[in-house]
C-alpha cells in the first residue's frame, strides 16, 4: 500500500464497549498494524443526551486490556487532536455553513410539531414522511423562504437545523472492500440533519469532517453504518474532499445464528457480552467482563478474530503478530458472524497452557484464601499438574484442592465401586510399604508400590482406587503418585489411615 495507512475506531461513549465493539477495534488495528500504519481512537460524544460517565475510560481499558492499544488519541501523540468529538466543537459550524454557501445545505426552521404533524399525515396514507428533494421546496427551509426572512429568522434566535440537500436523482456507485459495489438511488435518500439547533454536528458531520481532517484512509465499521454511507459519500464529493476506502464488518449474531447479539444479550444468554465488568454509574448495577470472568485477553482477541474473518487456512490458533501478518480486509465475511460461547471457552483452556506458571499461581494464590499461606514453589507446581484439565484459574481449586487440605468425604458412588472385602487389609498392607519408602522422587515412590502390588499378584486397580479415594475424595485427579509425592508421605498415610477409620464403619 503506497498510501501512510491511518484507521481509527470511533465509539460513542455511551456506555461500556460491546465485544462487537472490540472487534471493529481489532481489525482497524490489525490493518493499520499490518500496513505499518496508524490507530488512532477518537471518542465520538457530539450527543450529550447519550454521554455516560466512566465510557470513555471503560474503552481505552478495555483495548489496553486487550493488548491493542491506540497510537493516536486522547491525551496521546495528539498530531490530529483534539480526539473528543466535543472538544473539537467550533470546528464543525464552519464546515456546515460551507456547504449551506455552495448550496449543499439549507437552513431549516421546522419545528417538531410541524415536523410530527407532517408524519402523522403520511401515515394516515400509509405512506412514511421523507424530508428531501420531493417537499423540501415548500417546507420551512431556506429553500423556499426569501434570503431575508432567513437572515431575520437567524437574527431573532429562531431554533434552526443545517440539513444537506440530497441530490434528486443520482445513481450513486459506493464501493466497500468487503460487499463490493452497491448501488444506491439518491432519490430515495432523506435530507439528513448535518448540524443541531443545540449548536452540536450529528454524527454524519462530525464523522465525516473528522475522518477528512485525521487523513482516514480506510474507515473500517460495523455493518450497522452501511445505510450511512451513501450520505457519507456524498459529503465528501460536497466538500470536494478525496474519499477514504470504506470496509464494513459483519454483523456478530446471537448464538442461534438468528438476530444480532445485543448488548442486553449477556444477562440474558448467560456470557459476558462486554469485555470487562461495567458498573452503570446510575443504577450501579453490574454486567459482567470476561477478563472478570477469567478469560485471557489473548483468548478474546483469537476468538474475534475469527468471528467475520478467516486466514484462508485450516489455522485456527493465532498470536497477535501472526494475526497482523495474515489479516486482510479481502477475508473479511460477508454474512454474519455467529457467537459461539463455548469457542472462546476452548481459546481459554488453549491460552491457559501458554501462561507462564509463575502468573497462573499469583493468579491461583490471589483467588483462595486457603492458599495464603502455602509457598508460591508448591503452588506452582500443582498448577503445573493440574492446568491442563482448566479453562479458568477459578477451576483450579475444585481440580487441586486435595494438594492443600484433607478431603473430608469420599464419593459414594466411588466408594461403592472400590471397596471390596479386602480392601482395608490391602491399605493396611500398603501403609507398611509407603512407611519404608524413600520419599525423595516420585519414582521412588511409584516403584516400592508397583513392585509391592506385583509381589501380591493382584491387580493395580484394587490398590489405587481406593488409594485415589483416600488422597482424594473421590476417583479423579492427576496422578496418584504425583498427588503422593506433592503431599509428601506423612500426609499421604495419614489420609490413608483416615480412610480406613472413616469409610470402614
Ligand atoms: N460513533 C460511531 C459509533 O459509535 C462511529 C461509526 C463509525 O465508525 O463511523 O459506532
Amino acid at each position: 500500500m503506497s498510501q501512510n495507512v491511518r484507521v481509527r475506531f470511533a465509539p460513542s461513549p455511551t456506555g461500556p464497549l460491546h465485544i462487537g465493539g472490540v472487534r471493529t477495534a481489532l481489525y482497524n488495528y490489525l490493518f493499520a498494524k499490518k500496513h505499518n500504519g496508524t490507530f488512532i481512537l477518537r471518542i465520538e460524544d457530539t450527543d450529550k443526551n447519550r454521554y455516560v460517565e466512566g465510557a470513555e475510560n471503560y474503552i481505552i481499558n478495555a483495548l489496553n486490556w486487550c493488548g491493542i492499544p491506540f497510537d493516536e488519541g486522547p491525551e496521546k501523540n495528539e498530531n490530529c487532536g483534539p480526539y473528543r468529538q466535543s472538544e473539537r466543537q467550533s470546528i464543525y459550524r464552519d464546515y456546515a455553513l460551507k456547504l449551506i454557501e455552495t448550496k449543499k445545505a439549507y437552513y431549516a426552521f421546522d419545528s417538531t410539531t410541524e415536523l410530527n404533524n407532517l408524519r402523522k399525515e403520511e401515515e394516515k396514507k400509509g405512506e412514511t414522511f421523507v424530508y428531501n428533494w420531493r417537499n423540501r421546496t415548500s417546507l420551512n427551509n431556506s429553500l423556499s423562504l426569501t434570503p431575508d426572512e432567513v437572515a431575520n429568522k437567524i437574527a431573532n434566535g429562531e431554533d434552526y437545523v443545517i440539513r444537506f440537500y440530497s441530490p434528486s436523482n443520482e445513481t450513486l456507485e459506493l464501493k466497500d472492500l468487503v460487499r463490493g459495489v452497491i448501488t444506491i438511488q439518491s432519490a430515495n435518500l432523506d435530507d439528513k440533519i448535518l448540524f443541531k439547533s443545540d449548536g452540536m454536528p450529528t454524527y454524519h458531520l462530525a464523522n465525516v469532517v473528522d475522518d477528512h481532517l485525521m487523513n482516514i484512509t480506510h474507515v473500517i465499521r460495523g455493518e450497522e453504518w452501511l445505510p450511512s454511507l451513501a450520505l457519507h459519500h456524498l459529503l465528501y464529493g460536497a466538500f470536494d474532499w478525496d474519499t477514504p476506502k470504506f470496509a464494513h464488518l459483519p454483523l456478530i449474531l446471537k448464538p442461534t445464528g438468528k438476530g444480532k447479539l445485543s448488548k442486553r444479550d449477556g444477562d440474558k444468554l448467560g456470557f459476558p457480552v462486554f469485555p470487562l465488568e461495567w458498573i452503570d454509574p446510575h443504577t450501579h448495577n453490574s454486567s459482567r467482563g470476561y477478563r472478570e470472568d477469567g478469560y485471557f485477553a489473548e483468548s478474546m482477541i483469537n476468538f474475534l478474530a475469527l468471528l467475520g474473518w478467516n486466514s484462508g487456512s485450516e489455522q485456527e490458533i493465532f498470536t497477535l503478530s501472526e494475526l497482523v501478518n495474515s489479516f486482510d480486509l479481502e477475508r473479511v465475511h460477508k454474512s454474519g458472524a455467529r457467537f459461539d460461547p463455548e469457542k472462546i471457552k476452548w481459546f481459554n483452556h488453549h491460552y491457559m497452557q501458554k501462561q507462564s506458571t509463575q502468573h497462573l499461581g499469583v493468579l491461583f494464590k490471589n483467588s483462595q484464601d486457603e492458599l495464603s499461606e502455602v509457598s508460591n514453589q508448591y503452588i506452582e507446581a500443582v498448577v503445573d499438574l493440574i492446568k491442563e484439565r482448566a479453562t479458568f484459574v477459578t477451576d483450579f481449586w475444585e481440580l487441586s484442592s486435595f494438594f492443600f487440605v484433607n478431603p473430608d468425604t469420599y464419593d459414594a458412588k466411588a466408594l461403592k465401586k472400590t471397596l471390596k472385602e479386602d480392601t482395608f487389609d490391602l491399605m493396611r498392607s500398603l501403609l507398611i510399604v509407603l512407611n519404608t519408602a524413600d520419599a525423595g522422587s516420585k519414582k521412588a515412590i511409584e516403584q516400592s508400590v508397583k513392585d509391592w502390588i506385583l509381589s501380591k499378584n493382584i491387580g493395580f486397580g484394587r490398590i489405587m482406587m481406593p488409594l485415589r479415594l483416600a488422597l482424594v475424595g473421590a476417583l479423579k485427579g492427576p496422578d496418584v503418585f504425583d498427588i503422593i509425592y506433592m503431599i509428601g508421605l506423612d500426609k499421604t498415610i495419614h489420609r490413608i489411615n483416615k480412610f480406613i477409620t472413616k469409610s470402614n464403619t
